[in-house]
């Protein structure tokens, strides 16, 4: 943090909706929002949607989707309100304006009458004489202000360009992850803040809604390293404090190469889609760059939102690693209990699914949960991710004619001894009252049936889990029977028996 800023903790995410949200995005909102948290700050979310051609509504809404499913709560913004909004950047033309025009008639700003011809030519003739300085040559700068204002005042087409003071020297950018960095006095030149068709350069609104929302640091991409000279000297013009930036690597796939379609799923949507866990995903982005310490992989969000901290961010780009991920989501999911298990993850799925019919996870819930706890509890040790259970669950939903998977009847069931192996268990089974159809009784009632058949526990048991559950991959098998309930675990046996030799 820096040591010269005093004000509240305040930062802003500021997602241009001209697309989905990315991972990066993700990442960048993830660190602005734990950082507010870790410092009892402010999280802001700002809508840039200055860009008319690229920018739609139905982005800010998939962008919003996807906060809400991070899980990051923003404290003013779109749907919360606030008191420095708006917060779309369409609806402040008029702040950009005025302060425009305010540091116009401050002559920290001034109109430029250069045509883009004029321009192109005087670039051009810098460029051979081979100038230190490439930039505006400042050919407007000194007109008059009256003579500006009454061209203007006539209808000449005119930019805005910030006055850099021509003593100003080197920019040196103190940044929080790459230390400080310095630009060439050389390379800034007097900038458009205002274009001729009366919008605001992205250098300009930025600094005008970062100055009049107090942000205090500023975290993002460092994509945006090169804007931040250019975003300094508009602070300096407009006389408000500059805060502390923070630039954060890119992301790359496994090959090195931006993190880009080719390497996999790159919008959060796709990755809500393919069912991760959001707390998993939010820890596992979190990772790419920052780090609690040298070790630690699982930094639940309440850890991660009180020892956040800008010093443990890299300044090297991270390595999207997908199995990584996986492992983390596979984690968290072994970490819930099973009614958290059940709601967040196999009821939903087997609503998306078909299998379960109401749309609703808790009123799907509320109508068995302790079928659906069992179930979770068995599934879940073996569940990365949580749409691996929709086929793992299906033998369940079958009624009495349970599919039959038929490499699994070959090995199973139409083998030497397995219709006996059925008769056995049907009577063993059938044994159970109703009250007492539980897995440890089942378990117990089928445990020595092996042996009083001189038969091995692999075939004995092979033919009754296919004869249930139609193939050889299901979960355990007492707890199965349970879920099928007792009158569908002796049908089922009934109609394999045919099957069986
Ligand atoms: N709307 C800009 C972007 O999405 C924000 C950049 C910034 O944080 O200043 O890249």
């Amino acid at each position: 943090m820096s040591s010269t800023d005093n004000r509240p903790v305040r930062v802003r995410f500021a997602p241009s909706p001209t697309g989905k949200l990315h991972v990066g995005g993700a990442r960048t909102a993830i660190y602005n929002w734990a950082f507010a948290r870790a410092n009892g700050g402010t999280f802001i979310l700002r809508i840039d949607d200055t860009d008319p051609t690229r920018s739609t509504e139905e982005n800010t809404q998939i962008i919003l989707r996807a906060m809400r499913w991070l899980g990051l709560d923003w404290d003013e913004g779109p749907e919360v309100g606030g008191d420095f909004g708006p917060y779309w950047q369409t609806e402040r033309l008029d702040i950009y304006r005025k302060e425009a025009m305010r540091l116009v008639a401050e002559g920290k700003a001034y109109y430029c009458f250069c045509t883009p011809e004029k321009l192109e030519a005087d670039r051009k003739a810098a460029q051979e004489r081979k100038d230190a300085f490439q930039g505006y040559q400042r050919t407007c700068r000194d007109i008059d202000p009256a003579v500006a204002q009454r061209r203007v005042d006539a209808g000449e087409p005119y930019t805005i360009r910030i006055k850099v003071p021509l003593d100003r020297g080197d920019v040196v950018v103190h940044d929080a992850v790459h230390g400080d960095v310095t630009f060439n006095a050389k390379e800034l030149d007097d900038f458009i803040i205002f274009r001729s068709d009366g919008t605001p350069t992205y250098n300009f609104a930025t600094v005008v809604d970062d100055a009049q929302m107090g942000i205090t640091h500023i975290i993002r991409g460092d994509d945006h390293l090169s804007n931040t000279p250019r975003q300094i000297m508009v602070y300096e013009a407009m006389g408000a404090p500059t805060p502390t930036f923070a630039h954060i690597s890119m992301i790359l796939g496994p090959d090195g190469k931006k993190l880009s379609k080719r390497h996999g799923a790159t919008s959060v949507e796709e990755y809500k889609a393919a069912g991760y866990d959001s707390d998993a995903f939010v820890n596992y982005l979190a990772l790419l760059g920052w780090a609690l310490d040298g070790d630690t992989t699982i930094v639940p969000r309440d850890v991660l939102a009180s020892k956040f901290s800008l010093d443990h961010v890299s300044k090297n780009p991270a390595t999207f690693d997908f199995k990584k991920l996986d492992w983390i989501n596979g984690q968290y999911l072994q970490a819930m209990g099973d009614e958290e298990f059940s709601k967040t993850q196999l009821v939903p799925q087997l609503m998306a699914a078909g299998l379960e019919q109401d749309d609703d996870v808790d009123a799907a819930y509320a109508a068995k949960p302790e079928w659906f706890d069992l179930l979770s509890s068995i599934l879940k040790p073996r569940t990365t991710l949580a749409p691996e259970v929709v086929e793992k669950s299906r033998f369940l939903y079958m009624g009495e004619d349970v599919e039959f998977d038929e490499k699994s009847v070959k090995k199973n069931l139409a083998k030497e001894g397995a219709r006996s192996y059925l008769e056995a268990a049907r009577a063993a089974l059938e044994a159970i009252d109703a009250d007492q159809w539980k897995a440890a009784s089942i378990d117990a009632a089928l445990e020595p049936l092996p042996e009083q058949l001189e038969t091995n526990k692999r075939k004995f048991y092979g033919a009754v889990r296919v004869a249930e559950c139609g193939n050889q991959v299901s979960p355990p098998l007492g707890e199965s029977l349970e879920l099928l309930g007792r009158n569908v675990t002796l049908a089922r046996l009934e109609k394999a028996l045919p099957l069986a030799e």
